[in-house]
């Protein structure tokens, strides 16, 4: 309870906050976080960019599990804590939300004041001739291309990912772009691609018209997301963050909430407090 007191006076001491959210905020909506509380791997860390530009075993092996992850992935729903931002946004108190989740959850719920600093998951990019596609045309493809498959079903995992690690992936077929046989790629920035330079220096600008952080839902592990963590800090921007276990900024925090990010932010929405929030 003095917790979320504490977040409370937090937003109301400033008015204009620099939100920056990733995986714990989208949990409540079924997808699943990649880090346990300590900040480590859950499973085996995702495809890096080098892996699938390079190798096609490696872009039928994503592909197939996306696919198969996909059809829960895309059926996704804002939660409370999104809810909770969005509102924020109209309260007028949010300079930017900053988002390193691909989910597009933030937008759905109604924010539109948003930068996905990764990308999104819902749009596929030609690595040749640069078009974009929507994300459920290609799936459209995938499961006509490859009808065996569409059967399988498998474990949720983050990015739409799934677990599918005994299958034969040789037997499945990606589909090169139909304009100019480039290679298709999910529209968000895999571990080893750098965020787009305009992304981060837009994300900058605003952080320096806000004057405190509100980090959800985020262990800070990735440096793309954390380097706005350093700049907030170096500016002596007052820094709170909601997140259930360790993050990579504590040391930097003028307030921790260990809370999932939903009951944290329930006030936002003039709901009771909720009570103490399940562990893990
Ligand atoms: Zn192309």
């Amino acid at each position: 309870m003095t917790k979320r007191t504490s977040l409370e006076e937090f937003v109301d001491r400033h008015r204009r906050l620099f939100v920056l959210t990733g995986a714990g905020c989208s949990t409540n909506s079924g997808i699943p976080d990649y880090r346990d509380a300590e900040g480590n791997w859950k499973r085996t860390p995702p495809v890096t960019y080098q892996a699938f530009m390079g190798d096609l075993a490696t872009r039928r092996r994503y592909w197939a599990r996306s696919m198969v992850g996909w059809r829960r992935f895309g059926q996704a729903r804002p939660n409370g804590a999104h809810r909770a931002l969005a509102r924020l946004e109209a309260m007028g108190r949010s300079e930017l939300l900053l988002t390193q989740n691909v989910d597009r959850l933030h937008q759905t719920a109604g924010s539109a004041r948003v930068i996905d600093l990764h990308g999104r998951l819902d749009l596929v990019r030609c690595m040749g001739c640069e078009r974009r596609m929507p994300r459920t045309e290609l799936q459209d493809e995938l499961v006509r291309l490859n009808p065996a498959w569409t059967d399988l079903d498998a474990a949720d995992a983050p990015d739409g990912d799934a677990d599918l690690e005994s299958a034969e992936f040789q037997s499945f077929i990606v589909p090169p772009c139909r304009h100019c046989g480039g290679v298709l790629k999910p529209d968000v920035v895999f571990f080893g691609e750098n965020v787009p330079r305009e992304r981060v220096d837009t994300a900058t600008h605003h952080l320096a018209e806000a004057e405190a952080m509100l980090i959800v839902g985020s262990s800070l592990m990735v440096y793309s997301g954390f380097r706005f963590v350093q700049t907030a800090a170096r500016a002596g921007k007052p820094i709170a963050a909601v997140n259930l276990g360790r993050t990579r900024a504590d040391g930097l925090l003028a307030l921790k909430v260990e809370q999932s990010c939903e009951a944290a932010l329930a006030f936002l929405l003039g709901e009771p407090a909720v009570a103490a929030a399940p562990a893990g």
